[in-house]
C-alpha cells in the first residue's frame, strides 16, 4: 500500500503556508518603515498623513490645555510615539496631555472641501483618552478618572468637524490620557504606542479600518468552522477523540483571533469582558495543544506533564474568576514563561521523536510547529526590537492548526485504509470458512468419501456433460454382505472399521475420473463416466474380487468381507432417480441369489457376471 507516500502532496500546502507567513511578515517590515517627522503643515490633498514627532507633551491635567489659544511652548517636545518611563507620572495621578498643532494649507475650494471631512485615526493609546479638537471634545476610548475604565486596546477614527479648523487653516489636536493603574504602568507602561496616528479623508479611514478587520474575520471564521467539524466528527464516532481536542483547540483559538480583531467592538460589551474571554483561552490554549498533540501522536500524558497541563487549566479560570485587571498584568509575563517549555521543549521533542520513528503525523505536525514558531518569534521580536508589523501569531495558529488538520486526515485515510484490509481479510477467511463448510457438507467424515448430497452434485453435472457429448456413465450400487454381524459380533467399532476399509479398497480399485461416495449405512455408491456397461461390469467384477480376495485384520480377528454390485447404465433423458433405482434392483437381485454378486441392470433384464 503506498499510504505512507499519499502524505507529501499534503505537506506541501503547510509549506506554501510557511512561505506565505514569512512573506506577510517581509510585507509587514516593508509597509511600516522607521517615521519621519512628520510637517507641521499639511496640505490635505496629499492623502493620509501620519502625524507623528510633533507633539508636545506634559504629565498632569488641566482641561484649559485643550484649548487652542492655550500657549504650549514651554511644554516638552517629544518624539512621540513613545513609551513613557516605566514608572509612569503617579504624582500626576498617571495622567498626561499631549497636544499637536497643525497648519492646513487652503489655496482652492476643493481643498477646503476635503478639510470637511477631515478623520483622524487613532493609535495605540494605553490607556483611557479623551481627544479634542480645536478646543472640542471629539470622543475618547475607556473612562478617565475618577470613573476610570481601563480600555487600552481600541483604535478609533474620529471625524474632525470642520468648525474645529481656524480661519488661518490651523488645528490643534489634544489628547488627555489617563495611563492606567500604578501596577499596569509599571508593568505596562502607557503613552502613544503605536504610530498609526493618520489624519485623511473620513470616509476612507473608516473604511480602511473595517478592511483591516477582514483577514482575521475570516480566520476566525475558518476556526470554528474548522472546531465545530470536528466536534461534530467526534460526536459521530467516540474514538476519534483527536478530533474532540482539535475541536476545542480551533474554537479556543478562533476565541482568542476574535478577541485580537477590533471588530470585537461592534459588541459593545465592557472591556473587562473581552480582556477575560482573551485571557481564559490564552491560558487554555497551552492545556489543549498538550492535549491535542499528545493524544495525536499517541503518546501517554505522564503525571508530571499532567500537572504542567492542569496548571494552564487553574491560570484559566483563576484569571477569569479574579475580577478587574491587574490579574492580567501581573500574570501574562509569567505565563509566557512558563509556555516555553512546552512550545520551545516538549512539543518539537515528542514531534521530533515521532517524527524520526516514521510517524508521518508527526512530520506533519512539525512542519506546522516550525511555522509556528516563526510566527512566534517575529512578534517576540515586535516586543523586544520594536518592529512595526502586524502579529504573525494568528497565521502560526492557523498553520498548526492545518498541519493538524492534514495529520487528523492522514490519521482518518490510513483508519479507512486499515478497516478496509480488516474487512477483506474477515471475508476472505469468511469464504474460507464456508468453503470448507460446504466441503463437509458434501463429506462423509467416517470413510473420508463423498456423501449423498456430494454425490447427486456430482451426478447432476455429469447428466449434463452426458447431454452434451453424448457418452453416458455408469451408476453402481455397492452392498457389503452381512454388514450387520460385524456390528454385532465384534462391536460397532468393528463395523465402522469394515465401512472404512471397504470404501479405501472401492477407492483404490477405481480411476480417478470415477467418483465413489457412500450412499448411506453400509451402502456405497459408485460412478464411471464414460463407460459402456460391459466396461463398468468388467470393472466391478474386479472390485468384488479384490474385496472377496483380502482378509481384513482387526484386533485378533481376521475377516472376510464381501460385497453385493448392481449396476446399471445411465439412459439420456431419464433421471437419476430411476437410474439408480435400476441399480438397486440389480444389487437386490444380487442379494437375492446369494450375495458376492455383480448384477447388471440390462435391456433385456438383468445379467449375472461372475
Ligand atoms: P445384507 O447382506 O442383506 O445387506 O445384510 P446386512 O446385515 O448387510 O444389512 P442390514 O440392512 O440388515 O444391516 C445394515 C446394518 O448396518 C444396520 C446398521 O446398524 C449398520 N450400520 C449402518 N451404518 C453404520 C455405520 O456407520 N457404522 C456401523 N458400525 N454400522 C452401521
Ligand atoms: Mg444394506
Ligand atoms: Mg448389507
Amino acid at each position: 500500500m503506498s499510504a505512507p507516500r499519499a502524505h507529501y502532496p499534503q505537506c506541501r500546502v503547510v509549506l506554501l503556508l510557511t512561505g506565505l507567513c514569512l512573506a506577510l511578515a517581509v510585507r509587514a517590515l516593508v509597509a511600516h518603515p522607521g517615521a519621519g517627522q512628520a510637517p507641521t503643515v499639511v496640505d490635505p490633498t496629499d492623502g493620509p498623513i501620519t502625524v507623528t514627532g510633533q507633539w508636545r507633551f506634559r504629565p498632569g491635567d488641566d482641561l484649559a490645555w485643550a484649548s487652542p489659544s492655550y500657549d504650549d511652548s514651554d511644554w516638552a517636545t517629544a518624539p512621540e510615539p513613545r513609551r513613557w518611563p516605566l514608572a509612569g507620572f503617579p504624582e500626576f495621578g498617571q495622567m498626561v496631555w499631549y497636544r499637536l498643532v497643525l497648519t492646513f494649507d487652503r489655496h482652492s475650494p476643493s481643498d477646503r472641501r476635503r478639510l470637511e471631512q477631515l478623520g483622524i485615526r487613532m493609535g495605540r493609546v494605553p490607556n483611557a483618552y479623551e481627544l479634542y479638537a480645536g478646543g472640542q471634545l471629539l470622543g475618547g476610548v475607556g473612562k478617565l478618572p475618577p470613573l476610570a475604565e481601563v480600555n487600552y486596546e481600541r483604535r478609533r477614527v474620529y471625524q474632525i468637524p470642520p468648525s474645529t479648523i481656524a480661519a488661518d487653516g490651523s488645528l490643534v489636536l489634544a489628547l488627555r490620557v489617563w495611563g492606567g493603574t500604578n501596577i499596569a504602568q509599571r508593568v505596562w507602561n502607557a503613552g502613544l504606542h503605536e504610530r498609526e496616528f493618520t489624519l485623511g479623508s473620513y470616509r476612507d479611514l473608516l473604511l480602511a479600518d473595517v478592511w483591516r478587520n477582514v483577514p482575521g474575520l475570516l480566520i476566525s471564521g475558518l476556526f470554528i468552522a474548522f472546531g465545530v467539524y470536528h466536534l461534530y466528527l467526534y460526536r459521530r464516532n467516540r474514538q476519534l477523540d483527536s478530533y474532540l481536542w482539535f475541536g476545542l483547540l480551533a474554537i479556543t483559538v478562533a476565541v482568542y483571533s476574535l478577541m485580537l480583531n477590533q471588530a470585537k467592538y461592534a459588541l459593545d460589551w465592557p472591556f473587562l469582558v473581552f480582556k477575560k474571554l482573551e485571557y481564559g483561552v490564552i491560558y487554555l490554549l497551552p492545556a489543549l495543544t498538550l492535549q491535542m498533540v499528545w493524544s495525536l501522536l499517541r503518546e501517554p500524558i505522564g503525571r508530571w506533564l499532567r500537572f504542567y497541563q492542569l496548571s494552564f487549566v487553574a491560570g484559566s479560570i483563576l484569571i477569569v474568576v479574579i475580577p478587574g485587571h491587574d490579574i492580567h498584568y501581573r500574570t501574562v509575563g509569567w505565563l509566557e514563561w512558563w509556555t516555553l517549555p512546552l512550545l520551545l521543549v516538549l512539543t518539537p521533542w515528542l514531534a521530533l521523536r515521532k517524527a524520526i520513528q516514521g510517524n508521518s503525523e508527526a512530520r506533519t505536525l512539525l512542519v506546522g510547529l516550525l511555522v509556528f514558531l516563526l510566527a512566534c518569534s517575529h512578534d517576540i521580536l515586535i516586543n523586544l526590537v520594536g518592529i512595526k508589523a502586524d502579529r504573525l501569531l494568528p497565521y502560526g495558529f492557523l498553520a498548526i492548526m492545518l498541519a493538524m488538520a492534514v495529520s487528523l486526515a492522514n490519521r482518518f485515510t490510513s483508519m479507512l485504509n486499515r478497516l478496509e484490509h480488516a474487512v477483506e481479510q474477515r471475508t476472505a477467511q469468511l469464504s474460507e470458512a464456508n468453503a470448507r463448510l460446504a466441503r463437509a457438507a458434501s463429506v462423509d467424515p467416517l470413510t473420508g468419501l463423498l456423501n449423498r448430497r456430494g454425490f447427486l452434485e456430482r451426478a447432476t453435472a455429469e447428466i449434463q456433460r452426458v447431454g452434451r457429448s453424448g457418452r453416458s456413465f455408469i451408476v453402481v450400487l455397492a452392498d457389503i454382505d452381512n454388514f450387520k454381524r460385524f456390528n454385532d459380533r465384534h462391536g460397532h467399532a468393528c463395523g465402522d472399521h469394515v465401512l472404512r476399509r471397504s470404501a479405501a479398497t472401492l477407492q483404490e480399485g477405481v480411476r480417478d475420473v470415477d467418483q465413489v461416495a457412500r450412499w448411506g449405512g453400509e451402502e456405497f455408491i459408485l460412478l464411471l463416466p464414460e463407460t459402456t456397461l460391459e466396461g463398468g461390469a468388467i470393472l466391478t467384477e474386479k472390485l468384488r474380487a479384490t474385496i472377496a480376495g483380502r482378509q481384513l485384520q482387526y484386533a485378533d480377528k481376521r475377516l472376510t468381507i464381501t460385497m453385493t454390485f448392481g449396476i446399471s447404465s445411465y439412459r439420456k433423458g431419464e433421471t437419476l432417480d430411476s437410474c439408480i433405482a435400476r441399480a438397486d434392483t440389480a444389487l437386490y437381485r444380487g442379494k437375492e441369489q446369494g450375495r458376492n454378486k455383480v448384477i447388471v441392470d440390462s435391456y433385456k433384464g438383468l445379467t449375472l457376471v461372475d
